[in-house]
């Protein structure tokens, strides 16, 4: 079969998905018993024609796809993807561009530009700033705070690009309870090591106590320090008070990084752009195309307002890499070196939506989050935990003999099973909750409908 009928094939397979998810379950049906069994294979000695291998592909993983794409998947913050980002993506493949350099990827050189200007537009980022197409929040807040680290410890006559951590000042990290996982990552591959982050307390609702922060800072002395906000966090969609807290960081000589995996996209929206007043004055911002973006996977962004403390933190002169004047090199800004062309998807949907489109999908995203969250907590034995700020929430259930956090997860195992909807659990202040995420372009006011009958539906089952 020649590259073009394999194509098409493939294709056709491709639409038969997409056709099928309102009517498939949203959560897997198949074990990795059942998975095991039908793909592991013994090693292949001997070839197998593309298309027997891609029609087995299709056949053999069912049952094995999360339905993360469906309109009624509300389990992470995950997002689906926009068929324009998916068919550029579809050409990514194809031209196979090796997007470390503009002299291997010139086109997608340009077009990281372009997109990258039209991000921190879209975002509220100071033009100035200087950007990166990472795989994704964790590799861009590894990026950040690389940056972050040459500039504090060069401030205080560091080299640590040349001579490492052993016998610098010690770094440290504020941040919140609400900070995620991938925070914690970075500072550990980046040397800085878990026990350097404090955590600061916060107020009723998790954003920063800013009196805290500046008690913080000042306990610090001249130790330097990266403040770690969240515009959005992936729980209850907590914005900190920026403006407050980074006009404390600058007294005391900190760096601030803004962690907005999802929430940074609120800035398209003027019903939501409010919550991220004074942002623009961090120092460092990190987010993701594959969640609200709904890009295919995998997607970050990362954006710096010191351009030269991020070339610093990466570029690396190799005799291959002759510079072409007067262009971005990517590599200089990104810790991959050969790497996916990520900007041509990125391009495709912001094109294919515009500022207002985005801030469409933000907008509906939240509404329906608000929907969802009001309709299951006015369910009999449901509690709403967290009211989204945008597009996130808490819910939890009621156990007669409460034993909430086991009714909980029961009702979040009955929801999964019966495959109508997909949501996650969390533990979160300490008790179990189930999280409400909606950040798909494609949920429907039909999709909220069928979630809050599945719930129904598990609760009353998980009664009887
Ligand atoms: C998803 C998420 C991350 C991690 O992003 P990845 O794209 O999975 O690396 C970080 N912070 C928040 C708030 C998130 O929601």
């Amino acid at each position: 079969m020649d590259a073009s009928s394999l194509l098409d094939r493939t294709a056709a397979h491709a639409a038969r998905y997409l056709a099928a998810l309102d009517s498939r379950p949203v959560g897997t049906t198949a074990t990795f018993g059942d998975l095991r069994a039908r793909l592991a294979r013994p090693l292949p000695e001997t070839s197998t024609l593309p298309e027997q291998v891609i029609d087995d592909l299709v056949h053999d993983t069912e049952g094995g796809i999360m339905g993360s794409t469906s309109g009624r998947f509300f389990g992470w913050v995950i997002g689906g993807t926009l068929p324009v980002a998916l068919a550029a993506d579809w050409l990514t493949s194809t031209w196979d561009q090796n997007a470390a350099s503009n002299l291997t990827a010139p086109a997608e050189a340009v077009v990281e530009e372009v997109c990258g200007a039209w991000a921190k537009e879209l975002l509220g980022i100071p033009a100035s700033a200087s950007f990166g197409f990472v795989t994704g929040c964790q590799m861009a807040h590894t990026t950040a705070l690389a940056s972050a680290r040459h500039k504090l410890l060069r401030d205080r006559g560091w080299d640590v690009e040349a001579k490492g951590l052993a016998g610098a000042p010690p770094l440290r990290i504020l941040t919140t309870e609400n900070r995620h996982e991938s925070i914690i990552r970075a500072v550990r591959l980046l040397g800085i090591g878990a026990d350097a982050i404090g955590y600061v307390r916060g107020d009723n609702e998790g954003r920063i106590d800013v009196a805290e922060l500046d008690r913080g800072l000042r306990d610090g002395g001249d130790r330097p320090t990266i403040v770690v906000l969240q515009a959005g966090d992936l729980n209850a969609g907590v914005f900190d008070p920026f403006a407050v807290s980074c006009r404390i960081a600058r007294n005391h000589r900190a760096w601030v990084h803004v962690d907005g995996a999802f929430g940074l996209w609120a800035a398209t929206s003027r019903k939501y752009r409010h919550l991220l007043d004074g942002a623009d004055q961090a120092h460092s911002w990190a987010t993701d195309g594959h969640k609200w973006l709904n890009l295919p996977f995998d997607s970050g962004l990362v954006f710096v307002a010191d351009a030269a403390a991020h070339r610093a933190a990466f570029a690396q002169n190799a005799s291959y890499s002759v510079p072409v004047e007067e262009m971005r090199n990517q590599k200089d800004w990104n810790p991959e070196w050969s790497r996916r062309g990520r900007g041509f998807a990125a391009y495709a949907a912001i094109r294919a939506l515009g500022r207002s489109g985005i801030a469409d999908i933000v907008e509906r995203c939240s509404a329906h989050a608000g929907r969802l969250v009001a309709a299951i907590g006015a369910l009999d034995g449901a509690e709403i935990a967290a009211r989204p700020v945008i597009n996130q929430g808490l819910m939890r259930f009621l156990g007669p003999d409460g034993d909430h956090d086991r009714r909980t997860d029961a009702v979040i195992r009955r929801i999964q099973a019966q495959g109508k909807a997909w949501f996650g659990g969390a533990t979160w202040r300490g008790m179990r909750v189930m999280r409400v995420s909606v950040c798909n372009w494609a949920t429907t006011d039909r999709d909220i409908d069928r979630a809050i009958d599945a719930v129904r539906a598990a609760i009353a089952s998980a009664r009887g």
